[in-house]
Parts: structure tokens; sequence; C-alpha cells
């Protein structure tokens, strides 16, 4: 049976979207990548916006920045297209609606672009280099990135056990939270330049954004934390003052990147960017990350699945159990996840609109 939001696919995610656009009489625009994807469906970004386009106030809520993330994300955004929080939106406030940020990976079941990159680190700001990868990289790069296609019984676990025990966790922790801008086919690469769909949010968000003063940006993702919970990750050291303002409006669920004593910048994340892009505005943005399956689970996955695209045929039985093992560990088909989440999901969209009703701190406003 069709889940009423949920797809089980990429194609069904975005016709169901532009139909539920439509039916809600959004404002909608397409950016087609030239790229098929398995079913020989068009790849694009899609964006949908509800309300006048000259409004003050919006909540952003974007998918799919890591592909295979996006049937979370993209499920939301359908359940808002057919109804919103409270039924209506607040006056002098829009929705817009990113669906699909790397329409390649969610088609073909990656987490990152046609060109292997990881857009959440592809994001530098003005003066960052393409270069270099956090310390531990190196240590864990011959375990993240065998140069051969993945073998019937994975090695990984044991292997990974073996390194975290000679290294530490935080070591592996920290090259795969780092991003890396030297292993073209390594996992968490963050790319040589702008990746397309930088570039694309530099020509449009402007834009789209061009009357906001105030924004709450909801970039939904998949894979980390307990099952069905999810944390509001803020760019920022836990210790920063925005932590304590926002968990007034939002709750506990936010957090600043735990980068606590390792020794790794997170480098290239879309929040600070968009942040950066429009100075003008009071533009706070959450990575709203909800749990599935435990860490160890969801690097195997990607690890399988990075070593399957690079080295292994298409068709071959490790392949499909590598996708298979990536749909499962970012976009469980289980019910009860599927309901748990996309009801925390929307009750993060309800705050975001009301706390965009609210007056604006005095402390916010000049972050
Ligand atoms: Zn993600």
């Amino acid at each position: 049976m069709q889940h009423p939001t949920f797809s089980e696919s990429y194609a069904q995610a975005r016709e169901r979207f532009l139909r539920g656009a439509a039916d809600a009489g959004a404002a909608v625009e397409s950016h087609p990548l030239a790229l098929r994807g398995p079913e020989r469906e068009v790849l694009a970004v899609d964006v949908a916006r509800l309300g006048p386009a000259d409004a003050t106030r919006w909540v952003v809520v974007s998918s799919g920045l890591h592909g295979i993330e996006g049937y979370l994300g993209s499920a939301l955004q359908l359940s808002l297209l057919r109804g919103l929080p409270g039924g209506a939106l607040p006056e002098d406030t829009g929705l817009l609606l990113l669906h699909a940020l790397n329409p390649y990976g969610f088609a073909w079941t990656r987490r990152f672009d046609q060109n292997n990159v990881d857009l959440n680190r592809n994001f530098l700001l003005p003066g960052q280099a393409f270069t270099g990868a956090p310390e531990g990289y190196e240590l864990v790069s011959d375990l993240l990135n065998p140069e051969r296609a993945p073998r019937r019984v994975s090695a990984f676990r044991l292997r990974a056990a073996l390194k975290i025990a000679q290294h530490g966790f935080s070591t592996l922790k920290a090259a795969v939270a780092g991003g890396q801008y030297v292993h073209p086919r390594g996992l968490f690469f963050g790319g040589h330049r702008p990746a397309p769909t930088q570039t694309l949010l530099a020509a449009e968000l402007p834009r789209l954004l061009a009357a906001a003063q105030r924004v709450v940006h909801l970039d939904l993702h998949t894979g980390l934390g307990a099952r069905a919970d999810y944390a509001l990750l803020l760019d920022c050291d836990p210790d920063d003052p925005r932590v304590a303002q926002l968990t007034a409006r939002f709750g506990s669920k936010v957090e600043g990147w735990d980068a606590a004593g390792t020794a790794y910048v997170v480098r290239g994340g879309l929040g600070p960017w968009c942040e950066a892009l429009l100075p003008q505005t009071d533009y706070t943005f959450f990575t709203a990350e909800f749990g599935t399956v435990p860490p160890l689970q969801v690097i195997e996955a990607l690890h399988l699945e990075n070593r399957a695209h690079h080295w292994g045929a298409p068709h071959a039985a490790s392949t499909q159990r590598a996708k298979a093992l990536l749909r499962k560990a970012f976009a469980p088909r289980d019910p009860r996840w599927r309901a748990d989440s996309l009801h925390r999901a929307r009750g993060i969209v309800e705050q975001a609109f009301a706390s965009l009703s609210a007056d604006p701190s005095p402390a916010l406003a000049t972050a």
C-alpha cells in the first residue's frame, strides 16, 4: 500500500510534490539537471512558494541535500502542501519549499551528488579553500575507501572496531564529520569548486527571499541520533548564546555542533553560507537531523554503497545489496519511524511559524 506522503522513489516524490504544489495553489519553479534518474525521469530541484512573494517573514523547508535522506523531508513538504499547521499561513508570512537539493543522489540512492560531492561540505565561505582533510581522515581512509567492490560478507565493523581501539572513536568521528577535499572518490568529499546546487541557490535564494527580514530555515536530514528522535543543529559552539536563545523557542532539541575535544572544524555547511548570502536578513538555519540506525551501521552503509558506486557493476548483487542497506540506514520504511518522524517534523515547522510571529529578541537580531 502506498504511504500517503512518504514516497517509494525520487520519481514518485517529485511527481507528488509538483501535484501537491499545484493543488495548494503554490507558485512553482523547476530547475532540471541535464541528467536522468533510474526510471529515465527528469532530475530537478523544484521550488514551491506559498504566501505573498513580498512577505517579510519566511519559513524555508529544504529536503534532500544528502540525496537519499530526502524521503523524510519530501514527505514533510508534501504534508505541508496538503495542510499547514494551524490551517493557514500567519499574516505577512511565506513558506518556501526547496525539494530535492541533490536530486541525483535522491534518485540514484546516494548521499552524494553526480560528482561524488557531499553537498553539506561544499558551501565554503568566501576565502575558504577547497583543500585539505581532517587530521584523522588519512588514518581511516583505507578503512573507509578501499578501491574495490564490496564482498558478500563485509569485514567493515570488525576493521572499524580495530581502528577505534587503535585511534579512538573521536578520530573516526572527526574523519566522518569534518569533510575532505583530497579524495574525489572518497566519502565526505566536499568538491574542488562550488557544486551546481550551490550555484543554483546563489542565483535563486536572494530573489525568492528578496523581501525577507526574518527567516527560519529547516534543512531536513536523517541518519544521526536516536531512532525517530531529532536534533536541531546550529552551526556554532555548544556554549554560543544562540543555543540558549533558540532553546527558549524550539525546546531542548537545539544543539551546537558537538566538536568539543576534537581537532576538526566542520566546513562547507549550508547554514553559514545561507546566513552570509543574505546578510541583511535575521536568518536562523537549523540542520534538522532525525535518527535512524546506530552510527556504525550508518557509516558501514555509506562505505559499502560508495565502494559499489565507484568500483562495482551497477546491476551486481553486491551493488543492489549496498543500495538496500543505504536505504535502510537513511530512509527506513518502518511505519512507526515514518509516523513519529513526520509528526515531530511538523511540530518543528509549527514552532518556526510561532517563532516568526513572536517579537525578535534583541540579542538574536544582532547575532
Ligand atoms: Zn545529511
